[in-house]
């Protein structure tokens, strides 16, 4: 089984191949791509980018990086799109086609994504703009819930883990009614329970 899987952060990915391994074993031939224009600002963009290729020194997998800081794709493709869900199905949509894409001009079995392991994120809002990428460059979406998997904490130890999903939006939904992040130290936030979503589903 060859699939493309569109990693959105180092700590999902980790839970994603776990939870891969654990269903197709040793027929898992996986292959990764980093494409988030979705990430800001760009010294964020840079440490998430970063906290990847930290893990990949520990689990090698092939992974392919669109390293160019994607501020602007994003602003035009949620330009008059603002609010959620709007504007996240907008951010699905053009990170999902494009690893669609991809992975159909690899010749990959099927893509998925890392999202399907976030407690935070909409899962039926995923799976049909994974569905509708794969129904456009003729490859299938593999979609599993993954939000269960523990993943083997050694492999992400230290490991930078972002608080905010991605984009300024996101980041001022995280910040807007806290001041907690005046008096702790950057990224401490991130385990008390403020979610940037609330799932849909
Ligand atoms: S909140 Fe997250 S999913 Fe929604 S538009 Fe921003 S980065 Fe994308």
């Amino acid at each position: 089984m060859n699939v493309l899987i569109h990693i959105c952060c180092a700590h999902c990915f980790g839970k994603t191949l776990d939870g891969l391994r654990a269903e197709f074993g040793y027929q898992l031939a996986a292959r990764g791509l980093w494409y988030n224009p979705n990430i800001h600002p760009l010294l964020e963009y840079r440490r998430r980018m970063k906290a990847l290729k930290v893990y990949l020194e520990r689990d090698p997998v092939p992974v392919d990086f669109v390293e160019k800081y994607g501020l602007i794709p994003f602003c035009e493709n949620t330009y008059g799109h603002y609010q959620k869900p709007d504007r996240c199905a907008r951010c699905y949509a053009i990170r999902l086609d494009t690893t669609a894409e991809r992975a159909a001009a690899l010749g990959m079995d099927a893509f998925t994504t890392t999202m399907i392991t976030s407690v935070h994120q909409s899962h039926q809002m995923i799976r049909a703009a994974g569905e509708e990428a794969g129904r456009r460059h003729k490859i299938s979406f593999l979609y599993r819930n993954l939000r269960h998997v523990e993943p083997d904490e050694k492999k992400l130890r230290e490991i930078y883990r972002q608080s905010y999903c991605g984009c300024v939006f996101s980041e001022y939904d995280r910040y807007a009614s806290t001041t907690k992040h005046l008096y702790r130290g950057e990224g401490e936030l991130e385990s008390e329970g403020d979610d940037v979503f609330t799932p849909a589903d």
